[in-house]
């Protein structure tokens, strides 16, 4: 697909106003705090495909009132993109199925497991990598964080 330089801190707000404009029972807080200047080459229509995903499972995981806290920077060549929620993490079991297309642990018409499967794919076809931290806050063993890492390709 077509790349061009994308401004991340944008992609990840519009993903923040189509969920907002979303019915939400829970109530969740979305902190957009990715710089304005943070720049990777891709796509930006399947960047934001990427972090509606994300946002979507960390607003279904958290508690009522829950804060989702985004946060980017640059680390090791790579735009990094970092989701994180207050909700009970991933447990162990679960990691290594998360990305299968289908899995979800949802209720029947609550999940199709394909959101994951979709930010893999778009991730790769950008040259880049997710990573998994659960769970994200070690002092109390809750919340799930995703990476998005994005090579800035200047090399
Ligand atoms: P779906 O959201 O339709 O269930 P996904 O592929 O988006 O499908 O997610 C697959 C599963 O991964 C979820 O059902 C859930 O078990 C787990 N998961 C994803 N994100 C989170 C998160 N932020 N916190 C806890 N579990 C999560
Ligand atoms: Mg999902």
């Amino acid at each position: 697909s077509e790349k061009a330089p994308v401004d991340l801190h944008s992609c990840v707000e519009e993903a923040v106003q189509l969920l907002s404009l979303q019915r939400d029972k829970t109530q969740v807080t979305f902190t957009n705090a990715v710089p304005a200047e943070l720049i990777a080459p891709g796509d930006s229509q399947r960047l934001i495909q990427v972090f509606i995903n994300l946002l979507s499972n960390a607003r279904d995981a958290s508690p009522d009132g829950g804060d989702i806290r985004i946060e980017g920077y640059r680390h090791a060549g790579c735009a990094c993109v970092a989701v994180t929620d207050d909700g009970p993490g991933i447990p162990p079991k679960d990691r290594e199925r998360i990305l299968e297309p289908f899995f979800t642990t949802k209720e029947p018409g609550e999940g199709t497991g394909l959101g994951l499967a979709m930010v893999y794919s778009i991730v790769e076809e950008h040259d880049g990598q997710l990573e998994l931290v659960s769970p994200a806050n070690p002092a109390t063993g809750r919340g799930a964080r995703f990476v998005v890492q994005l090579p800035l390709g200047l090399d």
